[in-house]
């Protein structure tokens, strides 16, 4: 199944080129109907299965992130060997753990990403996510795929420089997820989905979650090991090689195999000088390529990246 937050506080699931409205499965306020959902699928997912009606066009919806305000994203940083080494890092995931994005980073599919600065570098990080779909604590590996409600597409936009990366990768709208949520059973072996994210129709990055250095089960297995974990949790298992700088005016898609395209924009609105000094330090990302896909920017910009 394909689950939709749409139209601020609504959820669906995706049938064709349609949303069928499953909002009267869980009434109620106060949290994300779509946590609501996932806290008692258990004995709502025949009736979800079943219902099929109302129905309205997909592409006439607003589609919100499937969860809009989740209690945590937790974020694998360095967890693939290509963009180790394109970093520079000594350290990967087995080394830093994990760092946390704030929730009120979260951005909807079709939303504009507002890059805060004029004088510093962003970039795409193109991944797969999931959502946690029970309440979990010390979850064996063998066992931990049974606590993912769904996978989805994440954007993990992040600054570059040397402040904490919960920092650089915390500004509103730097976690654009979704178009939906799809469940395991739909998505299949999330050891071997295909991952690309584009930027104005040009490839950047490719790999396979094969390819992760800790694979979806060890992430569940060691953050479980660290905090509960909630329905409506974020968990993103960290991006391939290929970052680059995003810049106002561009379109970026991530894209995953099972699931679908996320796309949003991007804009620089309200960009501003940045307070903080990292710009010259922290981990370093491969300089813009001559005719390349990021040989764009101003000097000063190329002068800060990093
Ligand atoms: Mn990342």
């Amino acid at each position: 199944m394909r689950l939709v937050t749409f139209e601020g506080d609504r959820i669906g699931k995706v049938v064709g080129d349609s949303i069928v409205d499953l909002s009267a499965l869980v009434p109620g306020a106060g949290t994300d109907p779509m946590i609501r959902l996932i806290e008692r699928w258990e004995t709502l997912r025949a009736e979800a299965e079943q219902l099929a009606g109302p129905a309205l066009p997909l592409d006439s919806a607003r589609l919100e992130a499937p969860v809009p305000r989740p209690g945590k994203v937790i974020a694998a940083p360095v967890n693939y060997a290509n963009h180790k080494e394109e970093m520079k890092q000594v350290g990967d995931v087995s080394h830093l753990g994990f760092f946390l994005k704030a929730p009120s980073s979260v951005l909807r599919p079709g939303g504009t990403i507002q890059l805060p600065y004029t004088d510093r570098r962003f970039d795409n990080e193109g991944e797969l996510a999931l959502v946690i779909g029970r309440r979990c604590r010390h979850v064996s590996e063998a066992e931990a795929l049974e606590v993912v409600f769904g996978y989805t597409c994440l954007l993990d936009i992040t600054m570059r420089g040397g402040e904490d990366r919960s920092t650089r990768k915390s500004f509103d709208t730097f976690t654009p997820f979704g178009p939906w949520l799809v469940t395991p059973d739909e998505f299949g072996d999330p050891t071997d989905a295909e991952l690309t994210c584009s930027v104005n129709g040009q490839l950047r990055q490719k790999a396979n979650t094969g390819e992760l250095i800790w694979g979806v089960a060890k992430l569940i297995a060691y953050y479980s090991s660290v905090m509960t974990l909630e329905p409506g949790d974020v968990i993103s298992t960290g991006t391939p090689a290929g970052v680059a700088p995003i810049e106002a005016g561009d379109e970026v898609v991530a894209a995953v195999s099972g699931i679908g395209a996320l796309t949003v924009g991007v804009a620089a609105d309200y960009a501003g000088t940045c307070p903080t000094l990292g710009a010259g330090s922290g981990p370093v990302p491969p300089p813009p390529v001559p005719d390349g896909p990021a040989a764009r920017g101003n000097a000063s910009r190329d002068a800060t990246g990093g």
